[in-house]
């Protein structure tokens, strides 16, 4: 029997892992996480003292120091059965790494003693070699090594009865050049920190800190196992190449906010109490759009341990649902024709006074600072979309960004109406130089007209890339298997250089002589102006939108090898440099690494298509085909006239066309990717492959296949049907 129907047949008995009692979440929230809380019970008062101020200001622990506290996080370990630990880290290769080590050692003389200094916390030596480094390490360093980040609290994975202790790190090598998304991350953030108190002082003197928030919403698949088993492209790519679209699709949308399947719920109520052990702070969780789509989302968090957080999640689900007989797929479209996922970055910044600067104030004053943090984040956007573009650019993003049903490729800002109108009056006044009392009627203005917003939950606008919801932006273009840290990284980064220039319009407006409310609304006038074509209240999906921002002069740049070309121009290796995130070279670097990832990707999408094509599409269409000629020469011989299997006849044919279609495009396609391979230049190469490969036979081989699925015998089709993976559970 085919792999298909047996996968089919153990559907039904594959209740999976039982789902997990119902301990209360406070009872197991951080139960796997060293705390600071943990850290006051298990550290003396010197080594708590020496963390918790570095977490707080980011000050350097000490050797000495560092030794107490990993013996205290050791102990820690060792009374929740830890055996082992492990660096880790966040390589450009997308996923998590990790190298265990025992605490196990042997003395000098022989003896076994359990041990972790500070040493082994601080600093370890992966095998930096087989992680991408885009030619870094063959032009400066061969090695890499990780280092403690102290901002984000070790945590223990549990995978079966083996439980191992993991120190966040970054990941650098020994001539001080990034290899990993945090180091860069961490830098953003700081940079942000920076520019963002030092405007936040024009309102309130008593802050000092200003830290980035961010709450993802992690959109995914769940599918049965056995039949992910059975579908080779699933496995290797995370996507089909193939597949037939089901009578039912999402047309009725009745998936949407439906009640969840149970062995579904299952499994999430089982991966969400594995979160709340590691402090990952899930909040909701419902069915997307697709049939078989679901979302999760945590209370936001600062981004560095948000980050973090849906790194590990990743891992979490991924092996949970192992257990579920299910696999997660966080590929951005795994199925043609039905809605893609993404991972929306809800993006705001909050000061150490307790303040959300993207929150409307309750007085006027708090207002003119909400509006400069607001307008500063509109003008950043406007000023480096394209450096947004490029952050999100990968090859299974490409599938959304453009196609119905995702934001498009073209960088746009949403504010909804009342603060369109706000901004519309900031700007109207753009001739009349601000005096006190156009402030005095501005701020109550804006007094008046903002406060409305809060109540006003259905100006929502969910075709935007960047829309600002009444608190917060949210980031809506990011890919659901991206690391955020990509797209936090330029967030953050245009944040504080847009701020940093702000700050200088300011200051030297009020050195002309100017009060400084005045300059401020001045500064705030002009950004409006400068960047209002970047805002965009209507639908983005609609055609109307792409030509009209054609006109406007916006970038609707569709491809990742292009759109990546913004990450090393001279004004983003400025950009970057400036503010201390990314030297020319990580930055020529990284763009190296993204061109081979998404040649590599789509390399392997081709390579799966041509398997399947010939082992799997063209055998049974030419059994199907046997089969027909058998009952055509059958019923000839019987002597029967031509009309009784003229409709047989009809079927040879069709079949015999989809087959040579099938047959020859994959063989054309296999030389336009030896061409494509024998190009040197990376990015003509990556080009070449969008191009010469992808944009010219996937859709096409696709085509034919997907029409013999139709016509070919149910029973002799090897690969699940999309009716079989979506529906059934
Ligand atoms: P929705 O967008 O579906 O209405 P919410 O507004 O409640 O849902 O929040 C969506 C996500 O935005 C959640 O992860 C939430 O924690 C996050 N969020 C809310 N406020 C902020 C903030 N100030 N900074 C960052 N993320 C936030
Ligand atoms: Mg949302």
């Amino acid at each position: 029997m085919s792999l298909r129907f047996d996968a089919i047949g153990g559907i039904t008995n594959e209740t999976g892992a039982p789902a997990p009692s119902g301990a209360k979440i406070t009872g197991i929230f951080n139960e796997h996480v060293f705390t600071l809380k943990i850290a006051r019970e298990f550290l003396s008062d010197e080594a708590y003292k020496s963390l918790a101020t570095s977490i707080r200001g980011g000050k350097k622990i000490d050797r000495i120091v560092a030794s107490q506290i990993a013996s205290g996080i050791r102990a820690w370990a060792e009374s929740k059965g830890v055996t082992h630990f492990t660096h880790w880290f966040q390589p450009l290769t997308g996923t998590t790494a990790e190298k265990h080590d025992s605490f196990f050692t042997l003395k000098s003389d022989g003896t076994a003693i359990e041990e972790f200094d500070g040493a082994a916390l601080i600093q370890q030596e992966p095998d930096a070699s087989s992680f991408p480094s885009g030619g870094l390490r063959a032009t400066f360093e061969a090695r890499g090594y990780t280092a403690w980040d102290p901002s984000s609290p070790p945590f223990i994975i549990e995978i079966g009865k083996g439980k191992t202790l993991c120190v966040p790190t970054i990941f650098v090598s020994y001539t001080g050049e990034s290899l990993d998304y945090k180091a860069p991350l961490l830098k953003a953030l700081e940079a942000l920190n920076k520019s963002a108190v030092e405007v936040c002082n024009y309102f309130d003197k008593n802050i000092t800190k200003v830290t980035a928030t961010l709450g993802w919403e992690q959109e995914y698949f769940v599918i049965d196992e056995s039949l992910v088993n059975a579908r080779p492209d699933l496995v290797q790519c995370g996507r089909t190449v193939f597949g037939a679209a089901p009578a039912k699709g999402q047309q009725l949308e009745d998936h949407y906010f439906g009640s969840i399947p149970e062995r579904v719920y299952a499994f999430m109520r089982d991966y969400e109490q594995e979160a709340y052990k590691l402090g990952i702070p899930l909040r909701t969780r419902h069915n997307e759009v697709a049939p078989a789509q679901f979302e999760c989302a945590p209370i936001f968090e600062e981004v560095n341990i948000a980050v973090d957080h849906n790194t590990l999640l990743m891992d979490v689900m991924t092996r949970v649902a192992k257990r579920h007989k299910l696999v997660v797929l966080l590929h951005e479209k795994p199925f043609a024709g039905i809605n893609g996922s993404g991972k929306h970055n809800n993006w705001s910044m909050a000061t150490d006074t307790g303040v959300n600067l993207l929150a409307p104030g309750k007085t006027p004053k708090t207002n003119l600072m909400f509006l400069t943090f607001f307008v500063n984040t509109i003008k950043a956007v406007h000023d480096h979309a394209d450096i947004l573009r490029a952050a999100i650019a990968s090859a299974p993003n490409d599938h959304r960004l453009g196609a119905n049903e995702a934001p498009p490729a073209i960088i746009s800002v949403f504010v909804g109406q009342y603060l369109a109108k706000v901004l519309a009056d900031v700007e109207s006044r753009v001739n009349t130089k601000f005096d006190e009392q156009d402030e005095a009627i501005l701020k109550l203005d804006l007094h008046r007209s903002i406060p409305e917003l809060m109540l006003d939950n259905t100006d929502r606008n969910r075709t935007s890339p960047f829309a600002f919801t009444g608190n917060k932006f949210e980031f809506r273009a990011v890919g659901s298997s991206a690391n955020c840290a990509i797209s936090m990284t330029v967030v953050n980064t245009i944040m504080a250089d847009t701020l940093k220039k702000f700050k200088a319009d300011v200051d030297a407006l009020i050195e002309k002589g100017d009060k400084k409310e005045i300059a401020i609304m001045q500064v705030i006038q002009k950004y409006i102006v400068e960047s209002k074509k970047v805002l965009f209240e209507g639908d983005g999906y609609s055609d109307e939108w792409h030509h009209e921002a054609e006109r406007r002069g916006l970038p609707n740049l569709k491809t990742t090898p292009v759109a990546l070309d913004a990450m090393i121009t001279d004004k983003a290796k400025k950009l970057f440099e400036a503010n201390g995130v990314y030297s020319h070279t990580e930055l020529e670097a990284r763009h190296e690494i993204e061109l081979e990832k998404y040649i590599k990707k789509v390399q392997i999408e081709a390579r799966i298509m041509g398997d399947l094509a010939i082992n799997h599409i063209l055998p049974a269409a030419i059994k199907y085909q046997n089969e027909l000629l058998t009952n055509v020469n059958g019923l000839k011989a019987a002597g029967l006239p031509e009309s009784a299997y003229k409709s047989q006849l009809t079927l040879v044919t069709e079949v015999s066309e989809h087959i040579q279609q099938v047959h020859d495009k994959v063989h054309e396609m296999v030389e336009a990717r030896k061409v494509a391979n024998n190009i040197e230049n990376t990015r003509t190469k990556a080009i070449a492959y969008e191009s010469q490969v992808k944009a010219k036979y996937f859709d096409d081989i696709r085509y034919h296949v997907d029409k013999l699925e139709h016509l070919v015998d149910d029973d002799m089709w090897t690969l699940p049907k999309y009716r079989e993976m979506l529906f059934l559970r």
